[in-house]
């Protein structure tokens, strides 16, 4: 069984990536979000074109990204889930926040899977080691191709824990899927069953109840 867990918004209690750009962005940052929501660029252009706004050293960065607050109730969810299920942190921000903000909080051994932050001397920029171009979804992180490459190995069913748009896609195809957010709404839309939550709390009331030894069928009501 493997867990794929989205970072902002789910895991984070906020989304990093705009906290950033409000922090260390000029506002034009949010013409380009428009740009984005009206179709123009592509989320992947969007992306690219805000991080190359932030102007902040390394040291600044990386103190902010420790400052990043989790879901207290990850702790409780990550102990249970890890008796018998891999988990992976999967998200379309990036990968040197999480794995900063994972390391201040003792989660340092989960896997990442994001996209890449560069430092530059007085700025950052962006690259997708996890693009996929055959993805309709056009995220920077393809998260049914990470999830596909998952199950290969620790097995299925899939979980998806998420709150937003960068999940829409695996989705589809998620054995289980844990909503939040904006993902509630795409999930009635689509017709997809799924399990709303506002908490790890709420994630762990429910995967309390299913048999610890990797279920391969998992109904959802
Ligand atoms: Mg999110
Ligand atoms: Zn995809």
């Amino acid at each position: 069984m493997i867990f794929i867990i989205d970072f902002d918004g789910t895991l984070a209690t906020k989304d990093t990536v705009d906290a950033l750009l409000e922090k260390f962005a000029p506002a034009t940052w949010e013409a380009v979000e428009s740009e984005w929501l009206a179709g123009r660029i592509s989320a992947v252009e969007c992306m690219q074109q805000q991080i190359r706004m932030i102007k902040a050293d390394r040291i600044t960065l990386e103190s902010f990204f420790r400052d990043i607050q989790l879901d207290p109730h990850f702790d409780d969810f990550h102990q249970h889930v890890s008796q018998f299920a891999t988990l992976a942190v999967v998200s379309d921000g990036l990968d040197h926040a999480i794995k900063v903000a994972l390391q201040h909080n003792g989660l340092a051994h989960l896997p990442v899977h994001a996209n890449q932050l560069h430092f530059l001397t007085d700025g950052t920029d962006i690259s997708f080691p996890h693009i996929n171009p055959s993805c309709n979804a056009g995220n920077g992180v393809c998260k049914c191709a990470v999830a596909q490459n998952y199950a290969a190995t620790a097995g299925k069913p899939i979980v998806l824990v998420g709150d937003g748009k960068s999940d829409a896609c695996l989705a589809h195809r998620a054995d289980v899927v844990f909503a939040k957010g904006s993902l509630i709404d795409y999930c009635q839309q689509h017709h997809i069953p799924h399990y709303a939550f506002q908490t790890f709390a709420d994630v762990l009331s429910v995967v309390k109840n299913w048999p610890i030894d990797a279920p391969k069928e998992l109904a959802v009501s």
